[in-house]
């Protein structure tokens, strides 16, 4: 099988630079939505090469097409395995900061750099690939769906599933669109965090007012909100939000700290958040972060008192915490955090909730088999500090499918920043695993 794999990787490099150099990034403000039909009827095609049938783009509610298609065992016992990846891309943001032109596949040190090479069009072509090297000998039922909108956050497949929950059914899902641990630790993301934002407003005077004047017993709204907002953490860094559990530890692969410091480039001599491991503080504990405060900008400030201030937060629920919960407590604290009276109102914004996924069932044993083998070392569980809220819509509709979370795009690959790239030995090793699941595995 491996050495099947490695004929194949010519083939692979030419998959993915052909689809790299489609720009379908799912914005018709940004690019046009041509583009993402060329990325799906592309899809499409390969797939029916690798003996799918029944293809076809299946619009979605946010107006993007998701391509689907399967494949049936000759055995109707079989079980069904969803494949899934996403044929979207982030834009290339900042495109003076690529060293190499985003939309053009170009090899670097060992790596293979463009936009979507990993995020998620390499998980795509290690799908080929997996396909490829077992060519007619696949003794499970496919399913493949390759969504066309997973980077707007629109929901369109969310939406989808919900409205075609027999069409996608299976017993074992491979969300394809996350990665291992590091090049060549073999992983399986089974948990992830879900979210809670608000949006804090604090009125304290009439209007602004001078600070030389009045500045002394004048209710500060901006002091206030700065006020209110270091409540959230205590001296060590730790989210402390009343009422919310954060002292959770996490059970599976550590996440060591010296690559967490590099993976998220700390500045020297700053320290990392928490009394607890990395991986206790990004999988398992509440997180919150201030991602924006309404206040005046330095160029342009006056010597003045603010009379209102806002802030939106942004707080990261961990598996096992309700994510309702969590949102009435971080609002009941920040009401009970207000000093000097002023006034705080504060205002829901986006809810999900956290993913656990369930891991003992043959489906996770199969895979931890298929990895080893080609990894020669065990599969670790990981956790993931962010949401993906189709995880949780696959979890409600299909409750006893075995959902797992894997894929290319390891910290390596900065997936959503520019230089994105992907290690083609990630590829091969995954597609290998890929390849050995699906003929490894029964119900
Ligand atoms: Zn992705």
């Amino acid at each position: 099988m491996r050495e099947k794999i490695d004929s194949l990787m010519g083939r692979a490099r030419t998959d993915l630079g052909e689809l790299v150099a489609i720009p379908s990034v799912a914005d018709p403000r940004q690019y046009p939505p041509e583009e993402c039909l060329r990325a799906a009827n592309w899809v499409v095609d390969r797939f029916a090469e690798a003996g799918f049938t029944g293809l076809g783009l299946h619009e979605t509610s946010d107006g993007s097409r998701a391509v689907f298609g399967v494949r049936p065992a000759a055995d109707p016992d079989a079980p069904t395995v969803l494949l899934y990846a996403h044929y979207d891309v982030q834009p290339p943001l900042d495109e003076a900061a690529w060293h190499t032109p985003p939309f053009e596949l170009t090899e670097s040190g060992g790596r293979w750099y463009g936009r979507g090479a990993a995020d998620c069009k390499g998980n795509i072509v290690m799908h080929l690939t997996a396909l490829r090297a077992l060519g007619d000998d696949i003794g499970v039922n496919l399913k493949l769906i390759v969504e066309g909108s997973e980077e707007q956050g629109t929901g369109g497949l969310e939406d989808f599933v919900v409205r075609n929950p027999e069409l996608l059914r299976a017993d074992a899902i491979l969300v394809c669109d996350t990665g291992n641990a590091a090049v060549g630790v073999p992983a399986a993301t089974v948990t992830l965090r879900g979210l809670a934002n608000v949006v804090v407003s604090v009125e304290a005077l009439a209007g602004e007012l001078h600070s030389g004047m009045f500045g002394g017993p004048a209710p500060d709204a901006l002091a206030a909100l700065v006020h209110i907002l270091a409540t959230l953490r205590d001296a060590d860094g730790n989210t402390t939000v009343t009422g919310l559990d954060n002292g959770q530890t996490w059970s599976g692969a550590p996440y060591p700290a010296e690559q967490f410091r590099s993976d998220a480039g700390l500045v020297e001599g700053a320290s990392l958040l928490g009394d607890g491991t990395v991986s206790d503080m990004v999988w398992a504990r509440p997180a919150v972060t201030v991602l924006g405060i309404d206040c005046p900008p330095v160029v342009g400030s006056a010597a003045a008192i603010q009379s209102h201030a806002r802030a939106r937060l942004n707080l990261r629920v961990p598996p096992g915490t309700d994510a309702v919960k969590a949102q009435d407590a971080l609002v009941a604290h920040l009401q009970a955090a207000a000093p000097w009276g002023v006034r705080v109102t504060v205002e829901r914004e986006a809810l999900g909730q956290p993913f656990e996924a369930r891991s003992g069932g043959p489906a996770y044993r199969a895979l931890a088999a298929a990895m080893r083998e080609a990894y020669g070392r065990e599969m670790a569980y990981l956790g993931q500090g962010g949401s993906i809220p189709l995880c949780n819509v696959f979890a409600e509709t299909y409750p006893e499918a075995e959902i797992v979370l894997m894929g290319v795009e390891e910290p390596l690959a900065l997936i959503h920043a520019p230089n994105e790239s992907v290690d083609p030995g990630e590829i091969a090793r995954l597609a290998h695993a890929e390849a050995l699941f699906l003929s490894g595995y029964r119900k």
